[in-house]
């Protein structure tokens, strides 16, 4: 064997090695280091992948995702001109995904545009999102990578599922699996009119996978409509989940996408620094409303007029409702005050979710983010779990 392919295999069986130890990855980082050779030893190509995977001076600055890893490892063993002289990831993508329709995108968000393509590899349609870096020269930074491998490893049916990574300078390629349509989409298609019963399996199922994600620490920040995605037998997906911290995008100056205040939750727009997994409960509280009556339920133009608007409804909220309101540097003592106004007065929110889906939509909107309930009791509400002879009988009360 020569040294090239020596090198090359001898690097795939310590990763292979690496992903048989179950135990912590700090563990099997340094199991997969000393598996390595010196880098001295090491062919440049091998070199170059490791590096590529955030090896540097014979240690991974984070732990590198295994199976990436092992792939790049393994294309290199495959390249059929011997050792190629340039591993290059562009190239790969090239071949692997061909993009239908180049010039007209499916979605354009806040972040990129999204192209529908077809995978050779797994032979089916998939999404990617094109997103541009600027100031990337170096490739992704290790808490990126870091929060990628996260991403890459959720795996629920109400998530999208991240299937591929690709990084070129400046530029970043994301693929998931493709989903017919946005919520918003959806709701226009039916005329924004739903059944209650599909309402009630939309929202079990964005709960679901919340909760799935709120589990693994990961918030998703920007619940929308456009944001959740729906196929052609209703089952729900949650698109663009972590991606923006993932990256540490900025958000870009030119967007097609309106940066929506409608679903922030009060203490992102009472400018509170240390917000949690509340903030996606509220937003999904928002969803509810929307799916319920066809109209966002506080469709503020500002971040002041959204405020205002929950104001309206809800009640301008007191320090009794929420302890330490009056000292979030954004609320202001002398906002105008409104009383809180029933549900039942609320566009035909009560006929809609009958009196559970009510009770559930007023847990989720609480203004104290440690009043709201959880993605996961939401889960045990009693509106999720009335069968459908019971929800008639609510319906028709
Ligand atoms: P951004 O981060 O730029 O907001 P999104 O991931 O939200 O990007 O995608 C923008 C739009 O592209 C979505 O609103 C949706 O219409 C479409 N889209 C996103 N992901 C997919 C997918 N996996 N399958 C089909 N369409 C998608
Ligand atoms: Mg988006």
């Amino acid at each position: 064997m020569d040294h090239w392919t020596d090198s090359v295999e001898s690097a795939i069986s310590a990763v292979q090695q690496a992903m048989s130890h179950p135990g912590l990855s700090s563990e099997w980082t340094s199991i997969l280091c000393a598996k390595l050779r010196r880098p001295s030893e090491l062919c440049p190509d091998v070199r170059r992948v490791l590096e590529k995977n955030g090896w540097s001076r014979s240690q991974f600055r984070s732990p590198p995702v295994r199976e990436l890893l092992l792939r790049d490892l393994r294309e290199l063993a495959q390249s059929d001109h011997g050792p190629p002289t340039r591993i290059d990831d562009e190239r790969r993508f090239d071949r692997q995904y061909v993009i239908e329709e180049k010039e007209k995108p499916v979605g354009e968000g806040t972040y990129g545009a999204v192209h529908r393509a077809f995978c050779n590899r797994l032979q089916k349609t998939v999404a990617i999102k094109r997103v541009k870096m600027e100031h990337e020269d170096e490739g992704m930074p290790s808490t990126a990578i870091r929060e990628v491998a996260v991403l890459k490893a959720a795996d629920h049916p109400n998530v999208v599922k991240l299937l591929d990574v690709a990084c070129s300078p400046g530029r970043l390629h994301l693929v998931f699996e493709f989903v017919d349509a946005n919520l918003k989409q959806y709701m226009k298609k039916f005329g924004l009119r739903l059944e209650p019963e599909v309402v009630r399996s939309l929202q079990k199922q964005l709960m679901k996978g919340i909760d799935y994600c709120h589990a693994r620490r990961i918030i998703h920040r920007d619940l929308k409509p456009q944001n959740i995605l729906v196929d052609g037998e209703d089952h729900l997906k949650i698109a663009d989940f972590g991606m923006a911290r993932a990256f540490n995008l900025p958000l870009p100056k030119y967007t097609h996408e309106v940066v929506t205040t409608w679903y922030r939750s009060p203490e992102i727009l009472f400018g509170c620094e240390e917000y949690s997994l509340g903030v996606d409960v509220w937003s999904a509280g928002c969803i509810l409303g929307e799916m319920a009556t066809g109209a966002a339920l506080f469709h503020g133009d500002s971040e002041i007029d959204t405020i205002f608007q929950i104001f309206r409804k809800l009640g301008t909220p007191t320090e009794a409702d929420w302890p330490g309101l009056s000292s979030l540097p954004d609320f202001k003592p002398t906002f105008p005050q409104w009383r809180r106004r029933p549900w039942t007065e609320i566009r035909n929110i009560a006929s809609q979710l009958g009196s559970a889906g009510v009770r559930l939509l007023d847990s989720m909107l609480r203004y104290d983010p440690a009043c709201r309930v959880s993605a996961k009791q939401t889960l045990q509400h009693e509106y999720f779990n009335v069968d459908s002879d019971t929800m008639d009988a609510i319906m028709a009360d």
